[in-house]
């Protein structure tokens, strides 16, 4: 049964609504229908936090909804949704969906029990049980400034609980990449899994495997330019989903040696959320580059046994390496040539005499793959002194850099 918050009993303040939001809410309501913002919106404005992004959802049909806005544009196939554009910030409006219950044949589920198709318009009643998580399942009505909870999520909220909606192990089989948003939920969230989430995760965290790569590489995104992605590298090793993301990674920390992969990894994620934390930006190929270093090197290892010599040794391993991983995690062309930059300017840094070092300053990936140096110094990946002389280097006037450069006689 639904729950009620009136606008006493709860935080939300339309102050801390976007102007533009709160625009599309009225808009529909002016029109005559229901209005809500729905997911990550309420759930982050309760804990008093900045959302994201805002999103709302109606009983108006796309088609009318897109007749009560100009800047209104229609998208998705499966289901359609539409986007009201403000400048450069959008308002996703969805209209409500229809039940998940078994005798709707217009949801289509595969072997495993995941959802193939669930393309029917319903009611916010029927809305509330398609989404993922209690918390993610509040609505903020616009009519009467209340929150509505048909699913306990205030309550659940209040205890710091990220609790699935239904039986656990039948929502991650419906769509396994909940198990992904669980483990970020969680985590940016600081919230407790319940013991049955826990359970169903180490259950069926290999149903993963038939995620289409692309999803997967969003999901990857999000997980790890959240600012925790030290956290979250450690809780997807625990339920078994970060093999699924990247096995080579995986089965280059089984053979860890003096702990030195696992730093290397742990060193960039902590370097990222530092980064974040300062309100800087982290590059996608520059966290996926530190990811798969390990495997780089350990097939180097073995193109070297085979009897290749060290430059094709390296360079077919990395070749190898990307080739196998956008089979888990379907990264973009730009990403695997920007990572494949930076691998390679790695053994560059050993040259460091005649005119080569000075070239090397003005490639456009130097930057990243000095960054990259010093994290492999840090980690005895490579000599401390030499990242040093890189430091010292790359701030030198030039006279100083033709001393540094000048073969001692
Ligand atoms: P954030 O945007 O802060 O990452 P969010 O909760 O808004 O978090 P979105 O991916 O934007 O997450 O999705 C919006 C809402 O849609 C969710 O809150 C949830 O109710 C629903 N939802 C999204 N993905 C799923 C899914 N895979 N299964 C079920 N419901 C989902
Ligand atoms: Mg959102």
């Amino acid at each position: 049964q639904v729950r009620i918050y009136s606008r006493s009993e709860h935080s939300i303040s339309r102050s801390q609504i976007s102007d533009h939001a709160l625009k599309v809410l009225y808009r529909l309501q002016k029109s005559g229908f229901d209005a809500y913002l729905v997911g990550g919106c309420v759930r982050d404005l309760l804990l008093g936090r900045e959302p994201k992004d805002f999103d709302v959802v109606t009983n108006a049909h796309p088609e009318e909804i897109k007749g009560v806005f100009r800047n209104c544009r229609l998208i998705g196939r499966r289901f359609r949704l539409a986007h009201v554009h403000f400048g450069n910030e959008v308002i996703e409006v969805a209209t409500f969906r229809g039940t998940g219950d078994q005798q709707n044949d217009n949801q289509v589920t595969n072997d495993e029990g995941r959802l193939l198709r669930d393309n029917v318009y319903g009611t916010i009643e029927q809305d509330v049980w398609r989404r993922d998580f209690t918390v993610n399942a509040l609505y903020y009505n616009i009519k009467d400034f209340s929150v509505v909870d048909y699913a306990g999520g205030m309550d659940d909220l209040k205890s710091a609980t990220l609790r699935l909606i239904g039986d656990p192990e039948t929502r991650f089989r419906e769509d396994p990449v909940r198990m992904l948003r669980a483990v970020r939920f969680a985590v940016k969230l600081g919230f407790n899994l319940p013991p049955d989430c826990q359970h169903a995760m180490h259950e069926v965290a290999e149903l993963l495997n038939s995620i289409p790569s692309a999803r997967l590489y969003d999901e990857v995104l999000k997980l790890f330019l959240s600012g925790y992605a030290l956290q979250t590298f450690e809780m997807l090793r625990h339920y078994g989903l970060f093999q699924v993301l990247f096995p080579e990674t995986e089965k280059s920390l089984a053979v860890e040696e003096n702990g030195f992969p696992k730093l290397l990894l742990i060193k960039a994620l902590q370097n990222s959320d530092n980064r974040i934390a300062d309100g800087k930006t982290v590059t996608p190929y520059f966290m996926l580059a530190a990811f798969l270093w390990e495997p780089v090197k350990m097939r180097t290892r073995l193109n070297r046994e085979r009897g290749m010599d060290d430059y094709n040794a390296f360079q077919s391993a990395v070749g190898e390496v990307l080739a196998r991983q956008v089979k888990s995690t379907a990264f973009p062309r730009h990403i695997s040539i920007a990572m494949r930059e930076v691998w390679s300017l790695q053994p560059k840094f050993e040259q460091r005499l005649g005119p080569k070092p000075a070239r090397l300053l003005t490639h456009p990936r130097f930057r990243a793959a000095y960054d990259f140096l010093v994290i492999r110094a840090q980690t005895g990946d490579a000599e401390p002194e030499l990242a040093e002389w890189w430091g010292q280097f790359q701030l030198a006037d030039e006279a100083m850099q033709k001393k540094m450069t000048q073969p001692s006689r």
